[in-house]
């Protein structure tokens, strides 16, 4: 299989890092991406590479065109074009439609939707002139459903799949696919910091499968994904949520 090289925004999060540590296990040259305010990335290369898998690393703010453009030219200086581009970076402002500020709203339209713009615009042009190329987008379920409190991450999670069905149908005769992931309910840290008996109560009964998913099964489906094997998996969103949402 050819060595690619894969740029994971957010690589240093939950399903970041289990997207490096699976892009990197299958042959490819991993970059993960890390936010201004990240203090831990040298510890970050050390311990992945203690765990078996060599990264490197360049920081962006994703919310940012011009960091996203210097970004992409020192990675395609340092490791070569880019083939791979898993945008993944993201975060919540939760607050009902009543409370939310214009502050929340724009910095998760700003750090969910702005940034796939910001980072896919100056590395697509490459993969269309060399006629290989993988776009994946980390959506949510909750901008397939709707979620209380989420006017504006479920805003940005949908509109991420409208970029990715339009932008699938401009590349595709250029051997560049786009699609969107969306998982559910995911065991990162932050979700497992919820207390045991709302986990319990509220949060695994809407999950059929009975569990929260794993950023190791969100990793393999990314890995999939870039496969040769998957060039006709195009403009889809493709939904990991233990059959939470179904549609
Ligand atoms: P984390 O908070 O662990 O990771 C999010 C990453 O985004 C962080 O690593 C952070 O980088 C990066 N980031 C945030 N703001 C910026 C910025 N301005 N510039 C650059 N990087 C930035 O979250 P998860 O791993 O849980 O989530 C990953 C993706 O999956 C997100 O898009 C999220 O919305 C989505 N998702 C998660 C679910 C879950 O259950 N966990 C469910 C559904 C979707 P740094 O660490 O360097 O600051």
């Amino acid at each position: 299989m050819a060595q690619r090289v894969a740029v994971v925004t957010g690589g240093m999060g939950g399903i970041g890092e289990a997207i490096c540590m699976r892009l990197a296990k299958a042959g490819h040259q991993v970059v993960a991406t890390y936010s201004p305010g990240n203090t831990r990335a040298g510890q970050w290369v050390n311990d992945m590479k203690a765990r078996g898998c060599e990264c490197n690393t360049v920081q962006v703010d994703v919310t940012d065109f011009d960091s996203c453009q210097k970004a992409v030219a020192k990675i395609q200086s340092e490791a070569g074009p880019i083939d791979i581009l898993v945008n993944n970076a993201g975060i919540t402002r939760d607050a009902t439609f009543m409370k939310m500020g214009k502050s929340d709203w724009d910095a998760v339209l700003r750090t969910n939707l702005d940034s796939v713009f910001n980072m896919t615009k100056p590395a697509c042009n490459g993969m269309v002139d060399r006629g290989w190329g993988r776009i994946i987008n980390i959506s949510s379920i909750n901008g397939q459903k709707g979620q209380f409190g989420q006017t504006n991450y479920s805003a940005a999670k949908a509109g991420m799949h409208g970029f990715t069905k339009a932008l699938a149908q401009e590349v595709a005769r250029k051997g560049v696919t786009v699609n969107t992931i969306s998982p559910g309910y995911i065991g990162t840290k932050m979700v497992l910091a919820v207390p045991k008996e709302i986990m319990d109560t509220k949060i695994i009964p809407q999950i059929p499968v009975g569990r929260l998913g794993k950023p190791e099964e969100v990793a393999a489906l990314v890995a999939y994904l870039c496969t040769e094997e998957a060039a006709f998996i195009t403009g889809a969103n493709i939904a990991i949520n233990g059959g939470q949402h179904m549609y």
